[in-house]
């Protein structure tokens, strides 16, 4: 017998444990409301366990009334996957599993509940004499069960690897209440099946993780930044192959931006001054970090090695705190600043680094036959293939007009990214947004597999539906 919504909420209400209840729409707003603002179905209700038996309990519940549940971290999530789709679903916020386990910078692991905040998991490893090294601009806001549940890319990738490679072994709450115990620090456990890897980059749709142990690493005693001006992606391309070379594992990150997403956030006033050296269609942002007893200046010197062979034509090294943090603005503000010219149309996808600069060319070419005077803004993690290939409205168009010639332009990027080996969701996920296009493009024998793991997990479809798989 299917509950009706006042039932459910009854049902919750009634829970054993610290359970507590949101059920009156007008307070429920901050968990509905997403970043981008393209999804708008209402909850049943949002339950906030107070502990890890607390929501065992809440499964247990759901599993035997057939409820639907939302797990639901920072609700940073850009593709739908923390919010509704329905309607008739109860959003579990982990906000309170915010506990602090353990941590140990000498063995080089930490042990956090799934609710606690990024940077407050990077403080603490800070605190502790190591370094977390995940950074995402949401980090503010989004919980670690939620990055993991990601599997979470950020800046660092290149040198330390996503959510998935920080993360040695997770705590979880399954479909049905019982609670899978994989909190270990082992870096070698060959005992079957990785299961901490199923749930990591899962989405909520396996199991509700309750706490992970993170890596950590020492933390590095300097960072050397700089941006160099390039001729265009294939130039750099080379510099970071150069770079690699030069620095070794030391190169943290390697940013792609073009010229017209820096112009727009100074006409916007999103960046008080210029942190490039001078004009250039495109730039690298780079980072190197310097350990204990690492030589200084190893960018500087790769630069001047680059400037000298005509790779780069300028570069600007930031010779403080100020400039380096004015140079991430520019990075990170970046996809904001398109908000302030109207409509754009955004994609998340990766291909082989030595495809990079085929995708971007071939990309912009398709999508400017199809729309002339549109402005591509492609920029992101170039050094890890990862590109956001955005494109602004033409000046002076309607949004709503653009936004609705959308579609082509999808399917133009996306046959570019299949046809040069490429991932059509590199770090944002599935969620609801992307369902359709993951059962277009996914290989079907590995969509079978992912649907018999989903059905062997939550037979009864409570967690998340709708959401990955469609
Ligand atoms: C400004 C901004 C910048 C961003 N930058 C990046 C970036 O550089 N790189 C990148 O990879 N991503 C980025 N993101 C998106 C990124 O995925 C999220 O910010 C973050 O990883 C999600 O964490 P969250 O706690 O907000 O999760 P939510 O949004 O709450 O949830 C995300 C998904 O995880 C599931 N989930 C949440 N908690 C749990 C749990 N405990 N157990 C099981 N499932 C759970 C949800 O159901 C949902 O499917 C950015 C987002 C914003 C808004």
């Amino acid at each position: 017998m299917t509950l009706t919504n006042p039932q459910i909420v009854e049902g919750l209400r009634a829970l054993p444990g610290d359970n507590a209840v949101i059920a009156e729409p007008a307070r429920m707003g901050n968990f509905l409301s997403e970043p981008r603002k393209r999804f708008h179905a209402a909850a049943v209700a949002v339950a906030i366990p107070g502990s890890v038996a607390a929501l065992q309990a809440l499964m247990a519940w759901a599993n035997e009334n057939r409820v639907p549940v939302i797990p639901q971290g920072g609700n940073t999530g850009l593709v739908g996957g923390q919010v509704p789709l329905a309607g008739n679903e109860v959003i579990v916020s982990t906000t309170r599993l915010d506990k602090v386990r353990g941590v140990d910078a000498d063995a080089g692991h930490m042990t956090v509940e799934a609710g606690v905040i990024l940077q407050e998991a990077q403080r603490v490893a800070d605190e502790a004499g190591a370094m977390f090294p995940l950074y995402i601009a949401s980090q503010g806001s989004a919980r670690i069960g939620g990055v993991l549940s990601s599997n979470a890319g950020g800046v660092q990738v290149l040198a330390y690897g996503n959510a998935r490679e920080l993360c040695l072994g997770v705590e979880a709450v399954l479909a049905d209440g019982r609670l899978y115990r994989g909190l270990n620090a082992l870096r070698k456990d060959n005992t079957g099946y990785d299961l901490k890897d199923l749930l990591v980059g899962a989405e909520g749709t396996l199991g509700i993780i309750t706490a992970a142990t993170l890596k950590l690493f020492p933390k590095p005693e300097a960072q050397e930044t700089a941006i160099a001006n390039v001729a265009s992606p294939a130039e750099a391309l080379d510099l970071f192959y150069a770079l690699r070379e030069r620095t070794g594992g030391r190169l943290t990150a390697f940013e792609l931006m073009p010229r017209f997403g820096i112009g727009l956030q100074l006409t916007h006033g999103m960046i008080d001054r210029d942190p490039t050296a001078s004009l250039s269609p495109w730039y690298a942002l780079i980072e190197v970090s310097r350990m204990r007893g690492g030589t200084p200046g190893a960018l500087q010197a790769g630069l001047e090695e680059a400037l000298g062979t005509g790779m780069i034509a300028d570069a600007v090294v930031a010779e403080s705190l100020e400039d380096r943090a004015l140079m991430w603005a520019a990075r990170e503000q970046m996809s904001d600043v398109q908000s302030r010219e109207g409509a754009s149309i955004k994609h998340d996808v990766s291909v082989p680094i030595a495809e990079v600069p085929r995708l971007i060319a071939e990309g912009i070419a398709a999508v400017e036959r199809i729309a002339p005077g549109i402005r591509p803004c492609p920029f992101g993690h170039m050094g890890d293939g990862n590109i956001h290939f955005n494109f602004s409205q033409p000046v002076g168009a309607d949004p709503k007009a653009f936004m609705a010639g959308a579609e082509p332009i999808h399917a133009a990027i996306y046959e570019a990214v299949l046809r040069l080996g490429g991932s059509v969701s590199a770090e944002h996920g599935i969620g609801q947004l992307k369902t359709g296009l993951l059962r277009q493009v996914k290989d079907p024998v590995a969509f079978e597999m992912m649907r018999a793991i989903k059905q062997a997990l939550d037979p009864n479809g409570i967690l998340n539906p709708g959401k990955v798989l469609e």
